[in-house]
């Protein structure tokens, strides 16, 4: 596929990307059609059906396995579509032993779906307890979030890699890169089998698209997860893939100015006498902060605190915001927040939330690429009003 060294900002412009070769068009075009002509039976230019491939997806799919760093991809029609396939691989009685501060659809596929045939998830605390904790001789994939959401812990992925590679059983292992983004991390030049995304956040980045990609180095597990995508048909449609496309060249811009503005209002939050705590893995306060130094190359544009007082301090925050939209989702060009015990994170159960940490005061921010000021002035405002 395209280059995997080179500059990021380079690349995120023209990997996937050559100009159409009948018309000389800069922009891959959008291949809207189902099925494609053949010059004899079995006998065709690449293209059979667009469920198995699409042109405008072939593209996609090149510019996400250069942006990842990794040899091929695969774009699908939502992260959790990428989520599922995934467990498709496995077997009735495997196991998986999963970061337990997971993505609530992630959790939801794990615990209400794929527990009703014979798959068991293990959820594990990553941060500092070993692999060993919980694996079982049946355990065949390790999935790690890293930064989690919504309590943006730090999982070391060459530590768990490590753990991983030395079980007799060698299970596959995952890293849902979609809040770091591969401007910041990069998951499978740090040994990860799998690289996860869900392209409708920071990859896309405008809010427009639901969409999933998985990337990876292994061609025969390429092969393998293909498979599965057109055998159950979790694909995108050629318009959203071009949407992601256009979106990818922009990447490392919008990255930058999110990773800048989060960086400061978490500053600004952490000495703010309205809020009790503030988690950004930038910040000297976070409990992995050297693990994030080392394997980010930046911090990201989410921020997760807790306002003073109790949900209905934290109700009148979201109500008084107004640059800031309410709104499920993150990783946009728009400052999003959102309260995960109401809204992101309602399917997981209110104990299980409990231990995890995710309070009712908690809140996350996705901080957009707006100017700081006004983002700054708007927190101010609404925090304010909290009391
Ligand atoms: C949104 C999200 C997903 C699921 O992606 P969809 O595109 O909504 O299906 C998975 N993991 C993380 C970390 C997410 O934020």
């Amino acid at each position: 596929m395209e280059e995997k060294k080179g500059h990021f900002e380079t690349t995120v412009v023209h990997a996937g990307v050559k100009p159409d070769p009948t018309t000389g068009a800069i922009m891959t075009p959008i291949y809207a059609t189902s099925t494609y002509v053949q010059i004899s039976p079995g006998k065709h230019l690449g293209y059979d059906y667009s469920r198995t491939a699409n042109p405008t997806r072939t593209a996609l799919e090149s510019s996400l396995a250069a942006i990842e760093g990794g040899n091929y991809a695969l774009a699908l029609s939502s992260g959790c579509t990428g989520t599922d396939i995934l467990m498709h691989l496995m077997e009735v009685g495997d196991h998986v032993v999963s970061v337990d501060d997971v993505y609530g659809g992630t959790s939801r596929l794990f615990r209400s779906i794929w527990s009703r045939h014979g798959l068991a998830v293990t959820f594990g605390d990553l941060t500092n307890q070993p692999l060993s904790d919980f694996v079982t001789p049946k355990t065949k994939m390790i999935w790690i979030e890293t930064p989690t959401n919504p309590l943006l812990k730090i999982i070391d992925i060459e530590k768990v890699v490590a753990q991983a590679k030395k079980l007799p059983h060698r299970p596959i292992v995952v890293v849902d890169n979609t809040f770091a983004s591969p401007y910041f991390q990069r998951p499978l030049e740090l040994g990860a089998d799998v690289v996860l995304h869900s392209t409708t956040k920071y990859i896309n980045g405008h809010s427009d698209v639901v969409g999933g990609a998985l990337v990876t180095n292994d061609k025969g597990l390429l092969e393998q997860l293909h498979h599965i995508q057109n055998s159950i048909g979790g694909i995108p449609g050629p318009f959203d893939a071009f949407l992601v496309l256009r979106g990818i060249k922009t990447l490392a811009l919008r990255m930058q100015r999110h990773g800048e503005n989060a960086f400061e209002l978490a500053k600004f939050l952490e000495k703010h006498p309205l809020v009790d705590r503030v988690i950004y893995p930038g910040l000297e306060s976070h409990p992995q902060h050297a693990v994030a130094c080392k394997q980010m190359k930046g911090f990201g544009g989410m921020i997760t605190f807790f306002v003073k007082g109790n949900i209905e301090n934290a109700r009148r925050f979201l109500e008084s915001v107004k640059i800031f939209a309410l709104a499920e989702s993150l990783g946009g060009v728009e400052s999003l927040v959102d309260h995960p015990a109401i809204m992101t994170h309602a399917s997981i159960p209110p104990e299980t939330r409990k231990s995890l940490g995710i309070g009712d005061n908690l809140i996350r921010l996705s901080v957009g690429i707006e100017a700081l000021a006004d983002l700054k002035d708007d927190l101010e405002n609404a925090l304010k009003r909290s009391q």
